[in-house]
C-alpha cells in the first residue's frame, strides 16, 4: 500500500506487515525522522528488494542518514553490499568511513570469503581496496591474507598491506614487515615502519633503529616516530642522536619523540645538556618536562627566573638570604655521579637516592 500525503506513514506499521515497498517509499519523505525509521525498519527486515533503494538513499546530505543506511545495509548481507561498503571505505567522512567499517564486521564471514575472492582479482584497485578492507574486518584468517598481499606485484596493494597490518597489530606480521622495510618502493617502507611503530613489539626496535641510517630523510623521520611509540629506554639515545640532525623533518619529529618519552629520557638528555650541537634542544625538552624530585616527587624549578631573582650559578645561590633560599625550596639539585634530580630540601637533607653520593650541583636548564 502507498503512503498518501496526509499524515505521516506508520512505520511500525509498515514494518509489521513486511510491506518492503511501502518501507521504500517512505525513504523519500520529507521529515528526516520518517527517513531514518523507514532505513532503520528496512534493514531489520534484511530484504534483498531494499539494495537498490537504500544505495541511492546513500546520497542523502545527512550524515546521520547515511550512517543510518549503512547499518541497514550492514544487515542485510549480500556481496553487492560488500562491494559498496569496500567502496565507502574511502569516504572522505571519517565517520562514515567508520560505520562501513562496523557494518563490514557484522556482516562476518561472507564479507570475508568476498574478499579472499577479490584479493585475487586481475584489477590492482580492487585487490587495493579489498586489501583496505580486510584490515577492518576482525577474521584471524584476514591477517594471513594481508601479510601475502605484502608481496603483491602493484606497490599500493603492498602499501595498503602494510598499513592494514600496523592497524591490526597482530605479533604475527613483525617479521614480514620487517621484510617489507626493505621493499624496493620507497612508500612502502614507510608504511612498513609505521606499521612496526604502532605494533610496537621489542624484536622489531633494532631494525627501526637502524633505519635512521638511511639516506632518505623521510624514512629517517618514519622510523624516529615509530622509536618513539614504543617508549623503550632503548630508543632514547638513537633519538638523541637524531635530534642532533640539521634536517628539520627529522630533528623535529625526535624532539617531539623524546617528549613523549617522559622519565626514561631525563638522564640521557642530561648527559648531553652541554653538547654543542644537542644542548640547546635537550635544554628545551627538559624545560619542557615536569621534572620531579626523585625523593619527595615534588615539582622542580629549572628556570633562571625565579621568585628571588636571577639565578646565574652555584656560587650565586650560597650568597641568598634564608629567606630567597626558603622560596627556592624548589629549586632542582643534581647529583654530581648519576645525574638523579633532587629538591633541595631533599639534596640539604639525604644522600642521593641513586648511588648514595652527596655532591649536588644547582640544576638550571632554562636559557632565559
Ligand atoms: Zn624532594
Ligand atoms: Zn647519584
Amino acid at each position: 500500500m502507498a503512503v498518501f500525503g496526509i499524515g505521516k506513514p506508520n512505520i511500525e506499521k509498515l514494518k509489521k506487515k513486511k510491506d518492503v515497498n511501502g518501507l521504500i517509499e517512505a525513504l523519500q519523505h520529507r521529515d528526516e525522522n520518517i527517513r531514518k525509521k523507514s532505513i532503520k525498519a528496512l534493514g531489520d527486515l534484511k530484504d534483498k528488494r531494499a539494495i537498490e533503494p537504500l544505495i541511492q538513499a546513500l546520497k542523502d546530505k545527512d550524515e546521520d542518514i547515511r550512517i543510518n543506511v549503512i547499518e541497514a545495509l550492514g544487515k542485510i548481507k549480500s556481496n553487492e553490499v560488500v562491494d559498496l561498503l569496500i567502496k565507502t571505505l574511502k569516504d572522505k567522512n571519517k565517520k562514515i568511513r567508520k560505520s562501513a567499517a562496523e557494518a563490514l564486521e557484522m556482516i562476518g564471514q561472507p564479507a570475508v570469503e568476498h574478499l579472499i575472492v577479490s584479493l585475487k582479482n586481475k584489477n590492482d584497485n580492487i585487490r587495493r581496496d579489498a586489501v583496505k578492507a580486510f584490515g577492518e574486518v576482525k577474521d584471524k584468517k584476514a591477517v594471513d591474507y594481508i601479510i601475502q598481499a605484502l608481496k603483491d606485484k602493484n606497490r599500493n596493494v603492498r602499501k595498503e598491506a602494510a598499513k592494514a597490518l600496523g592497524k591490526r597489530k597482530d605479533p604475527r606480521s613483525v617479521k614480514p614487515l620487517i621484510e617489507a622495510m626493505k621493499d624496493e618502493n620507497v612508500e612502502v617502507q614507510k608504511c612498513a615502519i609505521q606499521a612496526l611503530g604502532n605494533i610496537k613489539d621489542e624484536f622489531s626496535l633494532e631494525f627501526i633503529i637502524k633505519a635512521l641510517k638511511n639516506n632518505d630523510k623521510f624514512i629517517r623521520k618514519h622510523a624516529v616516530e615509530a622509536l618513539g611509540k614504543f617508549k623503550s629506554p632503548k630508543a632514547v639515545k638513537p633519538l638523541i642522536k637524531a635530534m642532533g640532525e640539521e634536517e628539520w623533518t627529522v630533528h623535529w619529529p625526535a624532539v617531539q619523540a623524546l617528549k613523549s618519552m617522559g622519565q626514561i629520557a631525563v638522564k640521557p638528555l642530561i648527559k648531553v645538556i652541554d653538547h654543542k650541537n644537542l644542548g640547546s634542544s635537550a635544554k628545551h625538552i627538559l624545560d619542557w618536562m615536569n621534572l620531579r624530585c626523585a625523593r619527595c616527587k615534588t615539582k622542580l624549578q629549572t628556570k633562571r627566573y625565579l621568585p628571588g631573582g636571577i639565578i646565574l650559578g652555584e656560587e650565586e645561590y650560597n650568597q641568598w638570604t634564608t629567606k630567597t633560599k626558603r622560596q627556592l625550596s624548589r629549586v632542582a639539585y643534581k647529583c654530581r655521579n648519576c645525574d638523579t634530580l633532587q629538591c633541595r630540601v631533599c639534596a640539604e637533607k639525604y644522600q642521593c637516592p641513586g648511588c648514595s653520593n652527596n655532591v649536588f650541583d644547582v640544576f638550571l636548564i632554562s636559557e632565559r
